[in-house]
């Protein structure tokens, strides 16, 4: 019972109570010889009536909602009482309200509204009605009160209803976000509950689906009587999927539709409070993207023929050219030899050594630069000691320095004995590059210095000269291939320095030059610095002279869902010379994949669709067969608490999302050597 239904009830009881009195009174009066003991008798009743009376009044008047009651006197309808905290809080007070119509205290339109529901009561109905005054709303029940089949008075009971009013107002408007949310996703989005019921379905889904009703017509319609929507448009359904649908386990894949077209297409379970709710269905219509893959790769393949046949000229070209110019430099070095060559000679035989030599230099250089270009150049990543390669390199252009009175400033120290991941071999021809440039762009007697900084895991290397410089204009130019400023005294093709950069990239790393006119200028490269991780090979320029055959290709494992993400590492290791990449779309793919295979290396992203990153390599460490095998976590999640987490748990990187191409390969290259 509400509090408002007991008020009612005790009502009518002092209303009885009143009637039983008022006859014992009057039998009383008719008493004689007991009269005075029937008149004190008679006396206390009427307090207790009294008091009683006043109880309910009191009551009534604290209740925290409001009691009233009206009678019909022509057409108006009267107040007999009004009373409860709930009339305050509307603005009004029993005095306006008592002995009054609506219309008396209420605003006109307001008053009206209202004496439809008073009218229905004086009817006989029993009314409720929700209103809202003064920013408070609340519910009223009318109730009418028969004497003899006839109505003679409504007693009313209202109560507050704001704070519920707001909570529906609140719901209502996450419900509106949230639907509105959906609406706006490109993905379709379809939920049902246990039953197979629609809970919720979006706008796209019904594009995709072509529902020719309104969707919201779908809602709490079951999904098994619409299987045709579904079915009769896909063409294959594998068995597989059907089974982890059925066994609730998360599943992405693609179906292809009627019409050509291919939907991704993904299941998860949806849980609250760990008690299985339902199903969400997420598709996306790929179809474009499918097709632009397939261009894509078309036109890739199609380039890939062109850059072949341009590769096959140049080759061929190289080795048309290099012929000859072996019988020439070949003679050079014995007419070098020749003692009797006078001095005059001598100086025609030193200009053919010289343009021999440039005219090969070029050549390489030329195919160097159309083998970075058609993606076939490759790279083989090692720990190289920079310091070694720095001194070898020196001494071996110190010669053409000395000639020009050139001094190399180099000094080694602790700092300097760093490795860092780059192809040696291309390594030393980007130092030699740049070395000899700052000799050939240097002033006579002039200086260079070389020398290191570190940060944030890359070593930046500084090949300073006190040369002519390059204006400001022209410093990015430099790079591009066949650039030169006019330096009509000094030898060159202007392909050097772009081969340089498209080296760097290739390794991950950078470079630039700052540089005043007349002063000199400062070329430099960073690349990843590698770790000084225990069990590391050694020193590689040693490694490789002593074990010239090719090594085994390094296997490595990628366990991702993003399809992008794939096909980007997939990109960046192209360029990688003995890698070959595998991949997985789940955990559970990536586990099995890993226990076949036996990787050298797993890349796992840690945000699956059936499993967590942390749980697959749970499963690998548990395994003897793929405990020891390094595995590198990939996440968009940068937080530092995450990261930690993850190498915490035994994963030996942590790689964030989206990739940054230079730190992967550092990060990447550190566990392929
Ligand atoms: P090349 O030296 O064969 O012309 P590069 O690609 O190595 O080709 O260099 C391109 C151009 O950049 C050079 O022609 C020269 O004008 C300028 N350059 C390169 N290095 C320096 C340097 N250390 N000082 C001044 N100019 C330089």
């Amino acid at each position: 019972m509400t509090p408002n239904v007991i008020m009612l009830v005790v009502l009518i009881a002092v209303t009885a109570l009143a009637a039983f009195a008022a006859c014992a009174i009057l039998s009383n009066r008719l008493g004689s010889s007991e009269q005075k003991k029937k008149f004190r008798k008679q006396t206390e009743l009427e307090t207790e009536i009294k008091k009683a009376k006043q109880d309910l009044l009191h009551t009534i008047q604290k209740q925290q909602g409001l009691t009233l009651k009206y009678v019909k006197s022509d057409d108006r309808y009267i107040h007999t009482l009004c009373e409860g905290e709930l009339l305050a809080k509307l603005g009004l007070s029993s005095e306006t309200v008592v002995g009054k119509d609506l219309r008396d205290f209420l605003p006109q339109n307001y008053a009206e509204e209202k004496l439809q529901s008073y009218r229905k009561a004086w009817e006989g109905e029993q009314v409720n009605y929700e209103q809202r005054l003064n920013g408070v709303d609340y519910l009223v029940s009318l109730r009418p009160v028969f004497e003899n089949g006839q109505v003679v008075e409504v007693i009313g009971s209202g109560v507050d209803i704001t704070p519920q009013k707001e909570h529906e107002k609140r719901l209502k408007e996450s419900f509106a976000l949230g639907r509105t949310l959906i609406d706006s996703l490109p993905l379709g989005i379809l939920v049902v509950d246990q039953e197979k019921k629609i809970i919720a379905i979006n706008e796209a889904c019904g594009k995709m689906f072509q529902l020719d009703q309104p969707i919201q017509s779908y809602m709490g319609k079951n999904v098994a009587d619409y299987h045709h929507v579904y079915f009769e448009h896909v063409e294959k359904e594998g068995k597989r999927v059907g089974e982890m649908i059925r066994n609730h386990q998360p599943v992405v894949d693609e179906v292809s539709f009627k019409g050509g077209r291919i939907l991704r297409r993904s299941y998860r379970p949806f849980y609250m409070e760990e008690e299985l709710k339902g199903h969400l269905w997420t598709f996306e219509d790929i179809t474009e993207r499918k097709r632009m893959e397939l261009a894509n790769r078309k036109a890739k393949e199609e380039a890939e023929k062109a850059n072949q046949a341009k590769s096959e000229f140049l080759s061929n070209m190289s080795h048309e050219l290099r012929t000859p110019l072996n019988g020439i430099l070949g003679f050079y070095q014995l007419l070098e030899l020749d003692e009797t060559l006078n001095d005059k000679q001598r100086g025609f035989v030193a200009e053919i050594g010289k343009g021999g030599r440039h005219l090969l230099e070029l050549i390489n250089e030329i195919l160097d630069l159309s083998r970075i270009e058609a993606g076939k150049l490759k790279i083989s990543p090692k720990r190289v000691n920079i310091n070694e390669l720095m001194k070898e390199c020196i001494d071996f252009t110190r010669p053409s320095a000395d000639q020009k009175g050139i001094h190399i400033s180099y000094q080694e120290n602790a700092a300097t004995d760093q490795y860092v991941v780059a192809d040696p071999v291309r390594l030393r021809q980007i130092i030699l590059n740049l070395v000899d440039n700052a000799i050939k762009y240097n002033r006579d007697n002039g200086e260079i210095l070389i020398e290191y900084t570190s940060q944030e895991g890359f070593l930046s290397v500084h090949i300073k000269d006190t040369g002519i410089g390059i204006p400001k204009e022209k410093q990015d130019e430099v790079f591009e291939p066949f650039y030169r400023i006019d330096h009509s005294s000094v030898e060159g093709a202007g392909i050097g320095l772009s081969v340089v950069k498209r080296l760097l990239a290739l390794m991950g790393g950078r470079m630039g030059v700052e540089s005043e006119m007349g002063k000199g200028s400062d070329f430099w490269f960073s690349l990843p610095l590698a770790n000084h991780h225990e069990g590391s090979k050694e020193d590689t320029i040693v490694q490789d002279a002593k074990n010239p055959q090719k090594r085994e290709r390094t296997k490595v494992l990628y366990i991702e869902d993003n399809l992008a993400n794939m096909q980007l590492v997939h990109e960046i290791f192209e360029t990688f010379e003995g890698v070959s990449l595998n991949s997985a779309l789940t955990g559970a793919e990536g586990i099995k994949a890993a226990r076949e295979q036996l990787p050298d290396v797993i890349l796992c992203d840690l945000h699956l669709p059936d499993v967590s990153g942390f749980e697959v390599l749970k499963a690998l460490k548990a395994n003897p067969k793929t405990a020891d095998i390094p595995i590198l976590a990939v996440s968009a999640n940068a937080m530092e608490e995450n990261i930690h987490r993850a190498l915490e748990a035994g994963f030996l990187e942590y790689i964030t999302k989206p990739l940054d191409i230079a730190s992967f390969i550092q990060q990447i290259s550190k566990h392929l050597v």
